[in-house]
């Protein structure tokens, strides 16, 4: 068996270093590639011009910029791009590009589906196929940089908002997000690159160990009995637990972290005042800006949108408290981009899948009936 060649994507700059160091000790061999790929997006060794021809050849024989290869890419009437790339043994995953206002979010994937399955996300429904490389995610980022440029633009943003739970990635996903900080990389400000999660407690502290990056926590409900029937993981890390682990993220040593907390309002279940004063109780000693997501549907979810008033009330409700609350608009639904909605394609391990796709299946057939 060929051992596979070093996907360069894989490495942060220090590894990176620490690779070519075996050839060449000179720190700015590190400079020059990384420039080349990441600002010239340039990924052929032959084409790095101020690299000696021997150094070429010796980059060409233990490495290479391997990209994920895209196998559909999808365009919303509002701008908002989706990509299918292949990550190897049959599976795809999704990214999403929001341009709005100036702006460029890329929402990125870490998984292959999701181990998590709340009960609300379409990803976790497709059950679970493992982790994405470093190289696979930074290689989203480069992808939509490439089409970007077309337009003299770039990624401005990123969130860990796609497939998969990152903190359960969290080897590749830090590796990932220090890429996209780097200015030799994608030289993103860590306010603009979100690692959100849906509350893995011990790896919010091994995080604040590690990293800068901005944090999300995906909280939907004011209290445990109604998280636990939303979020499953909170019964293994409850609210409390929860909330200790961002006030130690957000007020660390160093420079402050910026926190929001992701509430996705669901039609009877979690959107009623009763629930917004509850959560502005609850986070009330939290310094953290709250973002909220109306509910967007998936076949056989079993949830609806909530209605524009009670979208309203809520919102006003904690802004009245002090509470930054931002929108998010629902965007890329006509292509299933908007958050929720993503699937991609997952060689199912759990056999997840095969039940949702039985209740999918019922529930077309009921409904037909009733045309009937
Ligand atoms: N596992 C991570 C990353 C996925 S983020 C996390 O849970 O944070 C995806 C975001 O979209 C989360 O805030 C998630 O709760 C939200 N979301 C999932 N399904 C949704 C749906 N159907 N409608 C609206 N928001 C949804």
């Amino acid at each position: 068996m060929t051992a596979e060649r070093t996907n360069l994507f894989d490495l942060p700059r220090a590894r990176l270093e620490s690779f070519m160091s075996a050839v060449d000790d000179k720190p700015y061999r590190t400079h020059q590639i990384m420039k080349w790929a990441y600002h010239e997006r340039q990924l052929d060794f032959d084409g790095m011009t101020n690299l000696s021809k021997r150094f070429r050849a010796w980059l060409a024989e233990q490495s290479e910029y391997r990209l994920p290869e895209v196998v559909h890419r999808y365009e919303s009437v509002d701008g908002t791009v989706k990509w299918v790339v292949r990550v190897g043994n049959g599976n795809c995953v999704e990214t999403v590009l929001i341009p709005d206002k100036g702006r460029n979010t890329l929402c990125v994937s870490s998984q292959v589906g999701c181990m998590l399955d709340c009960t609300f996300c379409s990803t976790g429904k497709q059950g679970f196929n493992g982790n994405l490389s470093t190289g696979e995610i930074v290689g989203q980022v480069w992808l939509a940089n490439a089409m970007l440029a077309e337009r003299g633009e770039s990624v401005s943003n990123v969130v860990l908002m796609g497939m998969g739970e990152p903190l359960l990635n969290f080897d590749a996903v830090v590796a990932a997000t220090e890429l996209m900080m780097d200015d030799l990389a994608f030289g993103i400000s860590k306010r603009r690159v979100t690692v959100s999660t849906a509350g893995v407690v011990p790896a919010i502290y091994e995080l604040a160990k590690v990293s800068d990056v901005s944090l999300a926590i995906s909280l939907h409900a004011p209290n445990d009995a109604l998280r636990n029937t939303l979020v499953p993981l909170n019964r293994k890390y409850p609210i409390a637990q929860l909330l200790d682990a961002c006030r130690h993220y957000v007020e660390g040593l160093g420079e402050r972290r910026s926190l929001t907390m992701e509430y996705t309002l669901i039609k009877g279940v979690n959107d009623e005042l009763v629930h917004a004063k509850e959560l502005a109780a609850l986070l009330r000693d939290v310094r953290c800006k709250i973002n909220l997501i109306p509910f967007n549907p998936f076949p056989a979810s079993g949830f609806e949108r909530p209605d524009p008033a009670a979208v309203r009330k809520f919102q006003t409700y904690l802004m009245n408290n002090g509470y930054a609350t931002m929108l998010r608009t629902t965007r890329g639904d006509d292509i299933a981009a908007a958050c929720g909605q993503l699937v991609g394609q997952v060689k199912d391990r759990t056999r997840r899948q095969e039940r949702y796709l039985a209740r999918v299946r019922a529930e077309e057939a009921g409904g037909s009936e009733e045309l009937a």
